[in-house]
């Protein structure tokens, strides 16, 4: 601990991550998903599933530096110079997902219950209490800086401005919405796309129009832009964030205390179970 006065109070960082939200009825924005899954989570989990079980440690180093010594030979670097950038594919978004109940009493959080696959196997108080739990999604996203309609201004996009990053979460129906997008762009060929997204009335609901716009525009980039892996980067730095907003680790006797119920039932220590499942890969969800 230390005392300070406000002209120091800048040395106070806030962590606050922004989230995605639209403004107006019939506001457009053109968003890019930039949270990326490595090379490396894909190929492992093929080999994985060659294999039948799971790989050892041993097996797994053995293929991530096959992997790295093919991204450097690409980028024409060393291995030792690979960034964590460099290792990511863009091709592979990356999102988390976690059971999040919404009560007025304790407001968005964790599901406590415990599952296999998708049912419920050991129901907790939440669900108890507040009945099933809702899906919710989280990945970030970039919006472009923009001239007319959803049309990107390149040099500003260029020189990083008007460019933003939010940590964008979402129920499960309006990520259908995304993964429809995405599969429709696969059809054509196209892995890595932009969003086009309309705020469809009010913005308290955040109910929106979303469709697969082109290429995104940030890839088209030079592979070498520093740009390019600024974006990249910030995608990485969210990542971090994501979890925390995929609603709060509220414990099981801090949960009956809010609903004036007794806190001896015995549910505690469960709180940790709920870690938000990340999604191992994009195919996986449109299986
Ligand atoms: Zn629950």
């Amino acid at each position: 601990m230390f005392e300070f006065g406000f002209e120091e109070s800048k040395v106070i960082k806030t962590n606050a991550v922004e989230q995605f939200k639209q403004t107006r009825s019939g506001e457009k924005t053109r968003v890019s998903i930039i949270s990326f899954k490595k090379y490396s989570d894909g190929i492992l989990a093929e080999k994985q599933k060659e294999k039948g079980s799971a790989l050892t440690d041993m097996e797994k180093a053995e293929f991530i530096s096959k992997i790295d010594e093919r991204i450097a030979k690409q980028l024409n670097k060393s291995v030792d110079d690979l960034s964590e950038v460099d290792r990511l594919n863009v091709k592979s978004p990356r999102f988390a997902f976690s059971y999040t109940h919404y009560n007025e009493a304790v407001g968005t959080i964790r599901c406590l219950s415990k599952y296999e696959g998708s049912t419920v196997v050991r129901p907790e108080i939440c669900c108890n209490k507040f009945g099933d739990a809702g899906q919710t999604v989280g990945m970030v996203v970039m919006t472009y800086p923009l001239k007319e309609g959803l049309e990107v201004d390149m040099d500003l996009l260029s020189a990083r401005k008007y460019v933003n990053f939010y940590i964008w979460k979402m129920s499960a129906q309006k990520f259908k919405k995304i993964e429809d997008a995405y599969r429709e762009a696969r059809g054509d060929d196209k892995f890595t796309i932009d969003l086009n997204v309309v705020l469809d009335g009010d913005p308290k609901f955040q109910k929106q129009q979303i469709s697969a716009g082109s290429s995104a525009v940030w890839t088209r980039l030079p592979a070498n832009s520093e740009t390019r892996a600024w974006i990249m980067d910030q995608g990485l730095r969210m990542w971090k964030h994501v979890s925390s907003q995929l609603g709060f680790e509220m414990k099981a006797d801090k949960i009956a205390e809010k609903l004036g119920l007794s806190s001896g039932g015995g549910h505690g220590g469960a709180a940790n179970e709920a870690l938000p499942k990340m999604i191992s890969s994009y195919d996986d969800l449109i299986g």
